[in-house]
């Protein structure tokens, strides 16, 4: 069996990609690891996703899922460990089978890089967030604590100040790593707090956050009453399986532009585990459309 299209990942990227390419009557494997939907499973309440006013992340993946099976795509429930470009044909590899076809969109996405706290788990969507974008609306005038000195630290610092009540910006080391210009906003604002040399080193809960413990560099210790804790320290692109055929950034994102071309004819790549500005939900999917689109062109050229 030959496929035309195996999707790598059954995220919105690589499930728009399969309704994308259901629809101009391919032939469509998508692989996932996991279980369907990625990160945006774990997502209560989507404000931001056109059309929709509220779905929960679930209800989201499920219709998506949904959509792609009816539109043909088989969808398997293996973990891809290698992929292999041999020409016109390209081989993927899983736990449990190999599989031939004549063009792969890598849609694996990125994985939040967490603290490492012992309860941090388990109080996701109970005062711990990964995404201030997605869930700061929750914590409308309530005080909340942002943990991580990048791009993503500071604008979830600057997004949420204009909701909550107070932000605590809790950052490792004394410098940030994210832009001057956000940093300088952030000093505007009368509602938020830096903390620098500092690491959250334990989450208070009772069911729910109630208190952080935070540690300074000296070895400090102080106990900051939140309502959420936003942890923004990086993600980790799920990208280390395909290394060997496909370039990466030095953070191991897929290189590729908006055409979502990968340095190998016939593969693409979709969503967050490629290098991009904006990752949502909605660049997500749309990622989705394109990496068909050119898969689609490519087959028939
Ligand atoms: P990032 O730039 O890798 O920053 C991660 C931050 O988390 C760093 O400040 C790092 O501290 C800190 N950190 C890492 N591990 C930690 C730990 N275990 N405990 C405490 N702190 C920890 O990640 P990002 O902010 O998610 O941004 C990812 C990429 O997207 C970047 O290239 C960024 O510029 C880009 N981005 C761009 C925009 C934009 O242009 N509008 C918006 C968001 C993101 P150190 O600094 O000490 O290493």
């Amino acid at each position: 069996m030959l496929y035309d299209i195996i999707i790598v990942g059954a995220g919105p990227a690589g499930l728009t990609a399969a309704i994308y390419a259901g629809r101009a009557n391919k032939k469509v494997l998508v692989l996932e690891a996991k279980t369907y939907g990625g990160q945006i499973i774990n997502t209560p309440d989507i404000e931001n996703y056109p059309v929709e006013e509220h779905i929960s992340g679930f209800d989201f993946a499920t219709k998506i899922y949904n959509q792609a099976k009816n539109l043909g795509a088989e969808i398997v429930f293996e973990k891809v460990i290698e992929i292999k470009d041999l020409g016109k044909e390209k081989e993927v590899v899983t736990n449990k089978n190999t599989y031939k076809t004549k063009t792969i969109i890598l849609a694996t996405g990125s994985e939040n890089r967490k603290l490492g706290l012992p309860n941090e788990d388990e109080l996701v969507g109970k005062g711990i967030s990964y995404c201030a974008t997605c869930d700061g609306a929750f914590y409308r005038k309530k005080t909340v604590a942002v943990v991580g000195g990048g791009n993503t630290a500071l604008e979830d610092a600057l997004y949420l100040s204009n909701l909550v009540e107070k932000v605590y910006l809790i950052h490792r080391r004394d410098e940030f790593r994210g832009e001057e210009t956000t940093v300088n906003k952030l000093k505007e604002k009368d509602n938020v707090e830096f903390i620098y040399n500092s690491n959250v080193t334990k989450l208070n809960a009772n069911e729910k956050l109630e208190s952080i413990e935070v540690t300074n560099k000296d070895g400090n210790i102080q106990t900051i009453n939140v309502d959420g804790l936003f942890v923004a320290v990086g993600r980790i692109p799920e990208n280390q399986n395909f290394a060997k055929v496909i370039n990466l950034d030095e953070s191991g994102y897929i290189v590729a532009g908006e055409n979502c071309n990968t340095n190998v004819d016939g593969i693409f790549v979709a969503g967050d585990n490629r290098v991009k500005e904006v990752r949502q939900l909605v660049t997500a999917t749309s990622d989705g459309a394109i990496a068909a689109t050119e898969a689609i062109k490519y087959i028939n050229q």
